[in-house]
């Protein structure tokens, strides 16, 4: 992501929920990451505020995305000595010229990707790992595919750090998708590709939804449902992500 999009209808805050600790699947291990508690906890506060006033706020509603996103330590995943932004309302750079998106527009995407505990999921674009870290709360199994070999190693790192037990990164190019794994019930693209890969359509499980950015310099965060009348597409919100890269 490199900007905000122009969206969101502002609704008024009501109540705060329980925040979770653990921050991803259920299995928490000790973090090889030299920070205090009290930095995590410092950040935890950001955390809960972040999401009352860029996400609810703006109206993402379903209450397992908003516990994800409170639970999340978004920090672990941007570099460290930009570690103070991660609560604010834009996207960060991660490194290799790539950037980790804006907190709504994470959240916005989950929300639309209305994910089930069972689904298994594959994600294009790993970058930090943090939308999987998001997923990984929400689903059984998440596959992510990263194509540049430093960001996938990192988030490998990350990930695991966190106990995120239930995530597969790969590296490589997701234009071919992950076909042993295939299919899934869910995709979630984070690099906007001019036409929706065919293969990521075809490794779309009969119901199964896909949302991903479409689009050059004009582009679409688009729906894509594999319905038993077809493949239906609809255009949701303006976007700027990324492109999606293809390897050789
Ligand atoms: N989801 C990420 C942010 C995505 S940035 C996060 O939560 O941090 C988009 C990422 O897509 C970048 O890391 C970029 O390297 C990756 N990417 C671009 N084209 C790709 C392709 N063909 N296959 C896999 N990854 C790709």
């Amino acid at each position: 992501m490199l900007r905000a999009p122009q969206v969101a209808p502002l609704q008024m805050a009501a109540a705060f929920a329980v925040v979770a600790w653990v921050a991803c699947a259920a299995a928490s291990f000790p973090s090889p990451i030299p920070q205090t508690l009290s930095v995590d906890e410092e950040y935890r506060s950001q955390r809960t505020a972040m999401v009352e006033a860029q996400i609810r706020r703006r109206g993402i509603t379903d209450a397992r995305v908003l516990e994800a996103m409170r639970a999340v330590p978004r920090h672990r995943f941007v570099p460290e000595p930009l570690q103070h932004l991660a609560y604010a309302d834009q996207p960060l750079p991660i490194g290799q010229g790539q950037t980790i998106s804006q907190p709504f527009i994470v959240a916005y995407m989950t929300e639309a990707l209305e994910v089930r505990p069972a689904h298994r999921v594959l994600e294009i674009g790993t970058g930090s790992g943090y939308q999987a870290a998001v997923l990984s709360r929400l689903v059984r199994e998440v596959y992510t595919i990263e194509i540049v070999p430093e960001l996938a190693r990192r988030a490998t790192a990350t990930l695991k750090a966190l106990g995120c037990v239930n995530v597969r990164v790969r590296e490589g190019d997701g234009y071919a998708g992950w076909p042993e794994q295939a299919p899934f019930a869910r995709i979630m693209v984070t690099a906007a590709p001019e036409k929706v890969p065919q293969p990521l359509i075809d490794q779309l499980a009969n119901g199964g939804r896909m949302v991903i950015p479409v689009g050059d310099r004009e582009q679409w965060l688009t729906v894509i449902e594999k319905t038993p009348r077809g493949v239906v597409e609809r255009r949701t919100i303006p976007v700027a992500f990324v492109p999606f890269t293809r390897g050789r």
